[in-house]
């Protein structure tokens, strides 16, 4: 395919989603223009998993490079989509593109909705993943842990927030607190060898004798479940502090305890009994309440999209094609949706985490781009008109220069790439340098690139 005959599709987000689907659809010989709100490619490949998982980040980072190469590719980083932002929704789908696919990611936050969830103390993981990992605008702000963190959760990011807290802030405790028990936890075995080292065994009998009657009365015996829980503490990363880590089940935070400063002093928490539901189970209040001490809360309970970004939403969601099309992969669950008018958003589509969010690993978002790509290939397949990519890129670099953007190719990147390299030796807490300030990086990538 020619670059005059081929379709011109816009990715917003250059996360593992959107990286998938712009391979994809470059594959096959479109014109790919991304844009990206952070400078750097790689979404939560680059600020989401953990620093130390180098062959894992490695891996994807050069494969991502390659991609970057190709010249049917056309990254502009520091780009944002949304109301008030360098973009709106709807300039970027005028832009004269074939295809717009929003693969922004969920970038969201649950409401806690307790009582004191503004006190100082409480987080949101995703603001703490984002600061270890130094993304702009939360590498250099303070994250004031205290000594005894309670992360609420049982997942993959509460073993991360855990890791980081036992091994480059070395607090004194990490409670980890889940509603259900520990059958019910949602951790990959593989993950909590990062901390199985610090676990506090006898805390964790004791919080198991607790609870052993709750287990048994639906079905769970309390010392298999023990043995199972512990057996998987093998192969342990080697401790580097004193941190303790425990768990605490069948807990329902219900209010943040707070002292005379506003800061949080604890939890009241609520115990929860298990009822059986179907091959599962439900965490039930019990209506006893106690106080749980602490010095900061971080909820690790998943995210939601960003309502505020202009396109259709609903509890949680952008909102997708309710009517099924058949097709495999099935179009309409990749087609943007408005409810208001019942009509699907022709030719814009959602793929990754803005379209499910915090919905499992690297390899499910990328699974979901090159579906989307897929639902993306047929929808171009049945339109005639194809686009010049010339005409889309003038169009988007003046509307970028009326708002004073600062868009970053991939000339830009690799000068930003060589000047981070050059501080190597400055590694801070994550072990590699990273600028955690857009004026900083932008500084290095205007003076250098072309
Ligand atoms: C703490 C944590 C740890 C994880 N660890 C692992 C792991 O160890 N292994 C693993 O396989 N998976 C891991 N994951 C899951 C993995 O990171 C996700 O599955 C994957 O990154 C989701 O990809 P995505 O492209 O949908 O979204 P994202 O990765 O979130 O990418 C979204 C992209 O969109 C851009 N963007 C956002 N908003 C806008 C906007 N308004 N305008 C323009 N661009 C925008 C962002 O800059 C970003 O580049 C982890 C996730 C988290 C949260």
């Amino acid at each position: 395919m020619s670059g005059l005959q081929a379709h011109v599709v816009i990715v917003a987000g250059a996360g593992p989603a959107g990286l998938a689907a712009t391979a994809a659809l470059s594959k096959a010989g479109h014109e790919v223009i991304i844009l990206n709100r952070d400078i750097k490619f790689g979404g939560l490949a680059e600020y989401g998993i953990f620093p130390s998982k180098l062959k894992l980040r490695g891996g994807l980072k050069k494969q991502y490079w390659e991609l970057l190469q190709q010249k049917n590719v056309h990254y502009l980083g520091n780009v944002t989509i949304g109301k008030g932002k360098d973009l709106t929704v709807e300039e970027v789908c005028g832009l004269g593109a074939s295809a717009v696919v929003f693969t922004i990611g969920a970038q969201g936050t649950k409401a806690i909705g307790v009582e004191g969830d503004s006190a100082q103390g409480v987080f949101h993981a995703k603001d703490v993943v984002y600061h270890f990992n130094r993304l702009p605008g939360f590498g250099d702000r303070p994250f004031d842990m205290g000594k005894h963190v309670a992360v609420i959760g049982a997942g993959d990011v509460m073993v991360d927030i855990a890791h980081w807290l036992t091994r480059y802030k070395k607090v004194e405790r990490v409670t980890a607190i889940v509603r259900r028990g520990p059958v019910e936890r949602k951790y990959n075995p593989k993950e909590i060898r990062s901390v199985c080292a610090s676990m506090d065994l006898d805390g964790i009998k004791a919080e198991f004798v607790r609870i052993k009657d709750r287990l048994a009365k639906v079905g769970q015996n309390p010392d298999e479940v023990l043995k199972a829980f512990t057996d998987e503490f093998t192969k342990c990363e080697p401790a580097v502090s004193e941190t303790k880590m425990g768990f605490r089940f069948l807990a329902s935070p219900k209010r943040i305890l707070v002292d005379g400063n506003n800061r949080v002093r604890g939890l009241e928490m609520e115990d929860n009994r298990l009822d059986p539901k179907g091959q599962d189970t439900v965490a039930v209040g019990l209506k006893e309440y106690y106080e749980f001490s602490c010095d900061s809360v971080v909820f690790a309970v998943g995210d939601k999209v960003d309502e505020t970004v202009g396109l259709p939403y609903k509890s949680g969601l952008f909102t997708t094609n309710p009517n099924k099309t058949g097709n495999d992969p099935d179009d309409a669950l990749f087609q943007a949706y408005d409810e208001s008018t019942g009509q699907v958003i022709d030719g814009v589509f959602l793929a990754g985490w803005a379209r499910k969010a915090s919905e499992g690993l690297v390899g499910v978002a990328k699974r979901d781009g090159d579906w989307c790509a897929e639902v993306v290939e047929r929808y171009l397949g049945a339109k005639g008109k194809r686009g010049d990519v010339k005409i889309v890129l003038d169009r988007l670099h003046m509307r970028l220069q009326q708002r004073q953007s600062r868009p970053v190719n991939v000339n830009g990147l690799r000068a930003l790439d060589v000047a981070e390299r050059s501080f190597s030796g400055k590694t801070d807490c994550i072990g590699e340098f990273k600028f955690s300030a857009n004026q900083d990086m932008l500084k290095y990538i205007e003076q250098k690139s072309v």
